[in-house]
């Protein structure tokens, strides 16, 4: 069949030029619908189908599903299209002009995970949809570096089928089997301020959380020794302290402190009830210290994720790519997919080191490996012959 999509480079040339970046910050927070339709246009020339699906309360945010063929089980290729923020003057080439050098190139999101794209349709390119005995489908999402808004929402319109999906997020073509869950938190705690020279003008935030983060720190004690999975670097989930704002000077009593937390809970840990559980622990201590608390989350938590290492998508990309499964330190939109009942990994080209980073690259050698370790796939899950 000729190909008729731009060439690789071209492709990952024109996403690296549409600006996509998605943050927890409005005023960084920018629309992906520019590379929804880009994407929407190269494969509709390929043959597929292509809906896209808006992100409601979200304007100029949007998913994309473009499907190719018909027929039961088949293959889902899935990424995001959002990049995260970047400091310019950090970079040294312009980080929306992508820069070829003879083994990389470079680029904003050239690695997480724009490219990933192109590398999908090019071995997408190689079939036709008469030739195929079930459906591949090429999925692009909206928001996964900030809400995960984009895999939720497709997660709770439950159309995707298949036998297994591929994310195509940076593990240096390594199959990843599991990522710890993420779940971020803000605990802020009100005291009353007063003259410093006599403790009982007030109520003293800064006592209380100090007792709030010896409860934490019982509490990651406990989990960390209820819970252990070897199949990680860090064996058991953590609790890291991360960030305490408190009081104005020295010579007042400290009228309110937040303390930021981020909590990492193994694959089978209960999201829900360790937060619960959390929320009753730091509300039974402060009102002990008469410090009314609120509790919030920076952004929905994003749930643990597992999938049989011997199941039959990591097993083929285990023997294509002869790498064995691993598990990652980083969350993704893995545990949506899998929600929806298919067999999903990640695993994609570049590494996760050059992820966020300035000078962001994606190495030639890793997408000419992946782009035939996706074509292998596609016809291990999708292809007639
Ligand atoms: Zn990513």
């Amino acid at each position: 069949m000729t190909v008729k999509t731009p060439g690789f480079e071209s492709m990952l040339a024109g996403l690296v030029n549409l600006p996509s970046v998605s943050s927890t910050r409005a005023e960084l927070d920018q629309g992906n619908l520019n590379v929804i339709h880009t994407l929407a246009n190269w494969v509709g020339s390929l043959g597929f189908t292509t809906e896209v699906i808006p992100l409601p309360d979200k304007p100029g945010k949007g998913n994309l599903i473009a499907r190719l063929g018909s027929g039961d089980g088949g293959l889902v290729l899935a990424g995001h299209t959002d990049t995260v923020p970047f400091d310019a003057n950090l970079w040294q080439s312009d980080p929306l002009t992508l820069k070829a050098t003879d083994d990389a190139w470079f680029g904003l999101g050239a690695c997480d995970m724009k490219g990933f794209f192109p590398l999908a349709i090019e071995a997408a390119s190689a079939f036709r949809a008469e030739d195929l005995k079930a459906l591949l489908t090429i999925v692009a999402t909206s928001d996964e570096e900030s809400s995960m808004a984009g895999a939720r929402l497709l997660a709770e319109r439950s159309e995707l089928k298949a036998t297994g999906t591929i994310i195509g997020e940076p593990t240096g073509l390594t199959p990843v089997f599991a990522h710890k869950g993420i779940m971020m938190l803000s605990i802020h705690l009100q005291g009353s301020s007063g003259h410093s020279s006599d403790p009982g003008l007030g109520n003293n935030a800064l006592d209380a959380m100090y007792a709030v983060m010896g409860e934490l720190i019982a509490l990651r004690t406990e989990l960390a020794k209820a819970h252990r999975n070897p199949a990680f670097h860090v064996q058991v989930p953590t609790l890291n302290l991360g960030c305490l704002r408190a009081g104005d000077n020295p010579n007042r009593i400290c009228g309110h402190a937040e303390l930021q937390i981020d909590l990492r809970l193994l694959p089978g840990m209960d999201v829900e009830f360790i937060e619960a559980t959390l929320r009753e622990r730091v509300e039974r201590v402060a009102a002990e210290y008469g410090t009314p608390c609120t509790i919030t989350q920076f952004y929905p938590p994003i749930p643990p994720f597992a999938t049989d290492p011997n199941g039959e998508l990591v097993q083929c990309l285990t023997s294509l790519s002869a790498r064995a499964p691993c598990s990652v330190g980083f969350g993704t939109e893995g545990p949506f997919f899998q929600t929806l009942g298919m067999e999903t990994v990640i695993f994609g080209p570049g590494s996760i080191d050059q992820a966020h980073q300035p000078n962001e690259f994606l190495s030639r050698k890793q997408v000419a490996e992946g782009k035939e370790i996706l074509t292998r796939c596609i016809e291990r899950f999708c292809f007639r012959g």
